[in-house]
């Protein structure tokens, strides 16, 4: 008997015909595509992991511990050595990746008839995560040299009145960071300019993504400074980035506490795995090796930077590590003929800028070859 023919799935309208998000994970020689770090765990810390997670495997009958407070614990630790900000580890929040941490915001605090708000151009997750969680994505612009334009971010919490507003510090893909006053203003705006809820004005959630905040310049201060006297103020973290732990999936926030409970209604029950929780654990009580290496990839963001302006090029100042870079006629020739030399970076931003990952000196040599072999071939 044949089986009778199934008709199509109910697969969601607003998702047919799309194309899954994903930077190329091509096998090149050099791979400077997705802001990763390009320094692999020592032996040490590989060493301390291996321990940690045969310790937690003896365990793996049993679900991991539901609220990780000994993550949180370490996480809130290593904030207040990076930043100088001390925050209640009960006022930290992990999941896998930051990713995550932004999709359980929207869940909690966006969804249908919500509006999120962002200021291009930025991270293209950021209407993915509104699209997943049925929350309607509205886009504002940012100004001159990719800083926030001030009256732009009026003008859209007015006309939006949403319920979230995500931007990152530094943005990618341009690496431009928040001024603490810009901040202040925005925070101030989102406190009068929130949604109307069952019949009462509320405050919009500001999340401040500093996914790559270690890498930001000497002087310029962490959104962690002004989460006292904002309660509506998230400030979202990685291991991805500066810790060299992309693998991990790991990321974080620090917030109030209002939020923190709000997250713990809509993630999923044992998110964090007993192997992520005993990896993550392991790899903070190297913290100051990790850490070390920033000052290096700064270095090498600060000489790239330069090099490509010597080269007669416009750079967006960078306070992450990675660098935009332009303007081409062709960007897309600029980045095959790259790819031809065994060189990956990233065709993301406004129409004519590429972008490029801070990676090792002997990387960040082989870019700058190919590069000046592609202008020399093109002239
Ligand atoms: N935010 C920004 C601005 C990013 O660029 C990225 C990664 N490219 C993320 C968040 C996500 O990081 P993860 O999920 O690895 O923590």
């Amino acid at each position: 008997m044949s089986s009778p023919a199934t008709p199509p799935l109910p697969l969601r309208e607003d998702l047919e015909g799309l194309e899954p998000y994903g930077a190329p994970q091509l096998d090149v020689p050099v791979r400077l595509n997705v802001n990763e770090n390009p320094y692999p765990p020592s032996d040490a810390v590989v060493a301390d992991i291996a321990r940690a997670v045969e310790e937690a495997a003896r365990g793996l009958n049993r679900y991991p511990d539901r609220d990780a407070p000994e993550l949180r614990a370490a996480l809130a630790d290593y904030l207040a050595v990076e930043s100088g900000v001390r925050v209640d580890p009960s006022l930290v929040w992990a999941a896998n990746g930051s990713n995550e941490v932004m999709v359980q915001l929207l869940q909690a605090f966006g969804g249908p008839g919500r509006t999120v708000v962002g200021f291009a151009p930025t991270y293209s997750m950021y209407h993915e995560y509104a699209r997943d969680t049925n929350t309607r994505w509205v886009q504002g612009q940012r100004g001159d040299r990719f800083a926030l334009d001030l009256d732009e971010v009026e003008r859209v919490l007015r006309a939006e009145r949403p319920s979230v507003v995500l931007l990152a510090s530094p943005n990618n893909p341009t690496g431009t960071s928040l001024e603490a006053p810009d901040l202040r203003r925005v925070l101030d705006l989102a406190r009068d300019l929130g949604p109307q809820v069952a019949g009462t004005r509320r405050a919009a959630v500001v999340v401040v993504d500093e996914a790559y905040g270690e890498f930001r310049r000497e002087g310029v201060p962490s959104a962690l400074e002004l989460l006292a006297g904002n309660p509506h103020l998230v400030v979202s973290r990685t291991m991805s980035k500066a810790f060299g732990m992309a693998g991990l999936r790991l990321g974080y926030l620090a917030t109030a506490r209002e939020i923190v409970d709000a997250l713990m209604l809509v993630r999923l029950p044992y998110h964090l795995s007993a192997t992520t929780q005993a990896t993550a654990l392991a790899a903070l009580r190297h913290r100051e090796e990790l850490m070390a290496q920033i000052a290096g990839l700064r270095g090498e963001r600060d000489r790239l930077a330069a090099w490509l302006r010597g080269r007669g090029l416009e750079v967006a100042d960078s306070d992450a590590n990675f660098v935009l870079f332009g303007t081409f006629a062709d960007r897309r020739a600029v980045f095959h003929a790259l790819l031809d030399r065994g060189v990956l970076i990233r065709v993301v931003g406004p129409e004519g800028w590429l972008r490029v990952s801070v990676g090792t000196p002997e990387e960040m040599e082989a870019f700058r070859v190919a590069l000046d072999d592609v202008a020399a071939r093109q002239s």
